[in-house]
C-alpha cells in the first residue's frame, strides 16, 4: 500500500544567495511534491545546533551551525508518496563532486558544507525537523 509521507527541507543560505529559491522551489512542483507550508527565516547559531544536534560531535559542527545561521533560509513541509527517498534523490548526493546529473545539488551546491539543501533523512527526523520549525496549524490540510 503506498502511503503519503512527510519531509522537510531548507534551501540553505548559500542557495537563497544565488537567487536559486525559485529554481529550487520549482523543482519540488515539478517533481509532484505537495508544499504544505513554507516560510523565509533567519536562524540563530544556536537554533542551528539544536536542528543539527545529531552532528554535535561532528569536526564540522562549528563551521557548519556558523554557515547555517549566516543568512535567510527558506523551510518547507512537503508531501508524496515516499517524499522521503523522493527528496534525498532530488537533492543529490552530500558532497556535489559525487551528485548525479540533474540533482539540485549537481546545479547548485559550491562544496560539500555550502550544498544549497537540506532534506530529512528518515521519517522519524522529518517528523522531528517538521515540528522544529512548523506548528500543526501552519501545514495545510
Ligand atoms: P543535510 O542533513 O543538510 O540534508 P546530508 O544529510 O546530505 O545533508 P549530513 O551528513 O547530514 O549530510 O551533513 C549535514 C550537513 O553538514 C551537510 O549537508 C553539509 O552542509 C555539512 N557537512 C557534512 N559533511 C561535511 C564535511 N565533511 N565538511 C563540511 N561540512 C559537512
Ligand atoms: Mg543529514
Amino acid at each position: 500500500m503506498k502511503t503519503l509521507q512527510r519531509t522537510l527541507t531548507i534551501v540553505k543560505p548559500d542557495a537563497v544567495r544565488k537567487n536559486a529559491i525559485g529554481d529550487i522551489i520549482e523543482q519540488f512542483e515539478k517533481n509532484h511534491f505537495r508544499i504544505l507550508a513554507m516560510k523565509m527565516l533567519e536562524i540563530s547559531k544556536h537554533q542551528a545546533a539544536q536542528f543539527y544536534a545529531v552532528h554535535a560531535n561532528r569536526p564540522f559542527f562549528n563551521s557548519l551551525t556558523d554557515f547555517m545561521s549566516s543568512g535567510p533560509i527558506v523551510v518547507l513541509a512537503l508531501e508524496k508518496e515516499n517524499a522521503v527517498a523522493d527528496l534525498r534523490k532530488l537533492m543529490g548526493a552530500t558532497n556535489p563532486a559525487n551528485a548525479e546529473e540533474g540533482t539540485i545539488r549537481k546545479k547548485w551546491a559550491s562544496s560539500i558544507e555550502h550544498n544549497a539543501i537540506h532534506g530529512s533523512d528518515a521519517e522519524d527526523t522529518a517528523r522531528f525537523e517538521l515540528s522544529f520549525f512548523f506548528a500543526g496549524y501552519e501545514l495545510a490540510q
